[in-house]
């Protein structure tokens, strides 16, 4: 039988899910003084030393801005923070390419690199010195519910059926983009399932990357290079999902040998440095952010394709003016949950993630289609983009996250 342990005090703000969107926002919170409960379904020890997961995260300068004032930025190891001083785009067979560089944006990067398992540690390693913060592990939320004065949530513990019931004023989903917490909370989502599987592993090569990534969209697939510390790089490969069992099965040097064919040997040869691992690609955007006493943040609310490096940018930036409105609400002695905060926040965060969220979703169709008027559309698209001044600009400003959609 299902028991609930009785409700006992309120708190002020409980976040599900102690991913790195979760835990920069109980950080946020805790800057502005207010304190949070993040419950997190695997245990705490996961959290401490979470494994390498082959994901490098593409940072903006406004991401950067934000992770340094939350003092997240300073328990990242330098040498594994690398600079993305250029990028290129590569379209089919053309040996034509639309760069993008740093250094005539006026920046010494367009943005950097750094593996997810160093921010998920550099998360847990800061939220675990906070008073602010309680952390517990081993607990899955199965279920919500809400009333005037408060919001709750339930949660299953590693031993099964016990149930433990939280109560806040304010509950925040950080969950994934495959959200339990948003359903069960009555949010709708948009998904857009590209029946595509990113292969994400880190690669050595013989040469020098020079801080240059590369989007290739090849025909049949898509190849990034994205350049990390020393001479390796990120390589994500995203093919059909029904190819991707041929591609992780091959062994170390073929799978090598085949993504350094791809890349034109641009790089030399090159050596498999780490594990493959493989993401199905499913794009999400929440109907609402934000409802009485609950708001989604992260993955949870948007959910990009990975193609143009904003799912956690976004994640930060809805973060950082969620915990300015909190704050504003806080010091006026305001209820967290106050809906009308909620709903102005959500707008907001509408207004920044929407557009790049629909035109990321149009990249990705375009150029995962190889019919024959595809092609040329493909073609044509960047050639506008390098042709165009301000439009080629404005696209740098979006990869820095300086784009005045983006108020910063
Ligand atoms: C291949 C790839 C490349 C990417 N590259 C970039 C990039 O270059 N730039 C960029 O900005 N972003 C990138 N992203 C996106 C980025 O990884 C995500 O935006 C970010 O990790 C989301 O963080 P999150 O905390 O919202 O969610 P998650 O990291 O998914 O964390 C969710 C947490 O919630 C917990 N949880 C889930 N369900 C429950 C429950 N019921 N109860 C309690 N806890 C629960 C989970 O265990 C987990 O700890 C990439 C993603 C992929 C897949």
């Amino acid at each position: 039988m299902k028991t609930s342990s009785p409700d006992t005090s309120i708190a002020d703000v409980l976040i599900v899910g102690a991913g790195p969107a979760g835990l920069a926002l109980a950080i946020a919170l805790a800057q502005a003084g207010i304190a949070s409960t993040v419950l997190e379904q695997a245990p705490l020890a996961s959290l401490a030393d979470p494994p390498e997961d082959g994901r490098d995260i593409a940072l903006t300068h406004r991401a950067r801005h934000v992770l340094e004032s939350l003092g997240l930025w300073q328990g990242l190891p330098a040498a594994e923070i690398a600079p993305l001083r250029q990028a290129q785009v590569v379209d089919g067979t053309s040996p034509w390419v639309l760069p993008f560089s740093a250094a005539s944006e006026g920046h010494e990067a367009l943005g950097w690199l750094v593996p997810n398992h160093h921010i998920r540690a550099a998360c847990h390693a800061l939220a675990t010195r906070v008073p602010e913060i309680r952390l517990q592990g081993d607990a899955c939320a199965v279920a919500f519910g809400r009333d005037r004065d408060s919001a709750w949530v339930e949660t299953n513990g590693p031993q099964g059926p016990g149930t433990t019931r939280h109560r806040a004023r304010l509950v925040v989903a950080a969950d994934s983009r495959f959200s339990a917490l948003r359903r069960l909370a009555g949010m709708g989502a948009r998904m857009l399932d590209f029946g595509r599987t990113a292969i994400v592993c880190r690669m050595a090569h013989e040469r020098e990357h020079e801080g240059v990534a590369h989007e290739c969209f090849r025909y049949g697939n898509t190849l990034a290079m994205l350049p990390m510390a020393g001479r390796q790089s990120s390589a994500v490969l995203t093919v059909r999902s029904d190819e991707a069992p041929g591609w992780l099965s091959l062994g170390e040097q073929a799978f090598a040998a085949r993504l350094a064919d791809q890349f034109a040997h641009r790089l030399g040869g090159m050596k498999v440095a780490g594990r493959r691992h493989a993401y199905p690609l499913v794009a999400t955007y929440a109907q609402r952010f934000a409802d009485p006493r609950f708001a989604l943040v992260g993955d949870a609310a948007v959910g990009m394709h990975p193609v143009t490096a904003h799912g956690y940018n976004f994640g930060l930036y809805g973060i950082e003016r969620l915990a300015a409105a909190l704050k504003a609400s806080h010091a006026t002695g305001r209820d967290l949950g106050d809906t009308a905060v909620l709903e102005r926040w959500a707008a907001e965060h509408r207004r920044v993630t929407l557009p790049i969220y629909l035109g990321t979703n149009a990249i990705v169709r375009l150029f995962t289609d190889d019919r024959a008027p595809a092609r040329l559309a493909r073609g044509a698209v960047l050639r506008l983009a390098s042709g165009i001044g301000p439009l080629k600009s404005a696209i740098a400003r979006q990869l820095t996250g300086r784009s005045p959609l983006q108020r910063a």
